[in-house]
């Protein structure tokens, strides 16, 4: 759950230095925050003992200024309103950030996935999608996959909806390749974290060929960032998961690494490096700290033992706001979440974007379109940190705010 209010969330405190700086009115920053539609659903389902049970959802629309609402569902047994609505907001920000003709939403239900066997998932995911069929579309808002959501809880749901439409495949993104989802979204948020990684590498006069890199989390993000890195000529000294870490000061094997994770879904008794814990792999001397797993990773009680130079926020909200201000007094950068991770949206877009076309992009085209992405957030981003003397994940609210903004005032001045 989230702690939407309080000043150590890292979005809220960014939100308002940002517009601070900005000099934006009270009245439009409390306008900006405020999320456009909440809605909160029961979904009912018939469990395979026959019995009717019944769960709670949320969609939240937070602004579709600049396009339609975009952002993911997620199954978890935390999921509330506030934490739905704080998500939501955040991608309003990102969207903005990368560029890409969208607004911020999310969605989500209160259960546990792992209590319901697959047929009470098709149900509940089917039912709740027929009860947030008002307030969507593929030009109004356009659901996607999020935590303990996939590819085939996306078929379901596109599924529902093109019955009641026609056939829709732009309703949702995330979808498998064979019912319209785009090659290389997969390893589009590990791919965008690689590309910020080379882009910071030149700002802070890092050799990448040179440079020592420790990922926490070879998940989804984590390993394809470590992919991506290892092609770049970085040293890859130390990966974790949630059995632990691995440390060898000349280089992991990667690629090896990368296909023992495929077949086994965790690093544990892999051959090479020196078993560690997460906390000290978070404190190993290196140039790029990623933090890909969890958030709040980096805290108050850790915080003083991070010994890198720059940090790469892939996960959500992997470093606190209290850490954060002390990393910027002892001159660790940060690259904030907001930045480094929107390659996965930025695909969702793309794969959007082939939906309503009905044409197919290869994966080269797609890659090329990520990247051209990334490094034009991340140099409009620079360029606001360098000119404000702000640190990175300001200025990265300033850039998205100040387009939200614009287009705001255009459409309601
Ligand atoms: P994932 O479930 O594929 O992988 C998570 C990894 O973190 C796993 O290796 C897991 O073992 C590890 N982990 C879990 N708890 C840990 C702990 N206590 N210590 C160390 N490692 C731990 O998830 P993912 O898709 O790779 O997402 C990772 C993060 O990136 C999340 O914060 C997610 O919200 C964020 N994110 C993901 C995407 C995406 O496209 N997948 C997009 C934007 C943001």
């Amino acid at each position: 759950m989230s702690n939407n209010t309080s000043s150590h969330n890292p979005t809220v405190a960014a939100y308002k230095r940002a517009v601070e700086i900005l000099g934006m009115k009270p009245n439009i920053a409390n306008a900006l925050e405020m999320p456009d539609r909440e809605l909160t659903v029961e979904v009912p389902f018939k469990m395979d003992n026959g019995e009717i049970n019944s769960v709670v959802g949320y969609r939240v629309q937070h602004n579709n200024t600049r396009g339609p609402f975009k952002g993911g569902i997620r199954y978890h047994q935390h999921v509330d309103i506030e934490e739905v609505r704080s998500l939501a907001t955040l991608m309003t920000w990102k969207t903005s950030l990368v560029n890409i003709p969208y607004g911020g939403g999310k969605g989500g239900i209160a259960i546990n996935p792992l209590n319901y066997s697959k047929n009470e998932l098709e149900r509940i995911s089917r039912r709740f999608f027929r009860s947030i069929d008002p307030i969507i579309g593929p030009n109004i808002d356009i659901p996607a996959p999020d935590v303990n959501t996939n590819a085939q809880i996306m078929s379901w749901f596109m599924d529902e909806y093109s019955q009641r439409h026609g056939y829709t495949p732009a309703i949702v993104t995330g979808k498998p390749i064979e019912l319209g989802g785009s090659l290389g979204r997969e390893e589009a948020t590990g791919r965008g974290t690689a590309i910020i990684t080379k882009e910071a590498a030149k700002k802070w006069n890092i050799y990448l060929d040179k440079a020592e890199v420790v990922i926490q989390g070879f998940g989804n993000v984590g390993s394809y960032a470590a992919k991506f890195l290892n092609d770049y000529g970085c040293k890859i000294i130390a990966v974790s998961d949630v059995s632990g870490g691995l440390y060898d000061p000349n280089g992991l094997d990667i690629n090896s690494l990368f296909a023992y994770n495929k077949k086994h879904k965790t690093i544990d008794g892999y051959n090479q490096g020196k078993k560690i814990t997460n906390d000290e792999l978070l404190s190993l001397k290196c140039d790029f700290l990623i933090p890909a797993a969890l958030g709040s990773a980096i805290n108050s009680k850790n915080v003083h033992s991070v010994n890198c130079k720059v940090i790469i926020e892939a996960a959500n909200g992997p470093v606190t706001g209290g850490a954060a201000d002390k990393l910027w007094e002892r001159k660790i950068a940060i690259i904030p979440d907001i930045l480094t991770n929107a390659g996965g949206v930025t695909v969702s877009y793309f794969e959007w974007v082939q939906n309503l076309q009905q044409f197919k992009w290869t994966e080269e085209d797609v890659n090329n379109k990520l990247q051209d992405k990334m490094i034009n957030a991340f140099e409009d981003v620079y360029s606001v940190k360098i000119d404000k003397k702000v640190p990175m994940r300001i200025a990265s609210f300033m850039v998205a705010i100040d387009r939200v903004h614009q287009s705001y005032m255009l459409r309601e001045g």
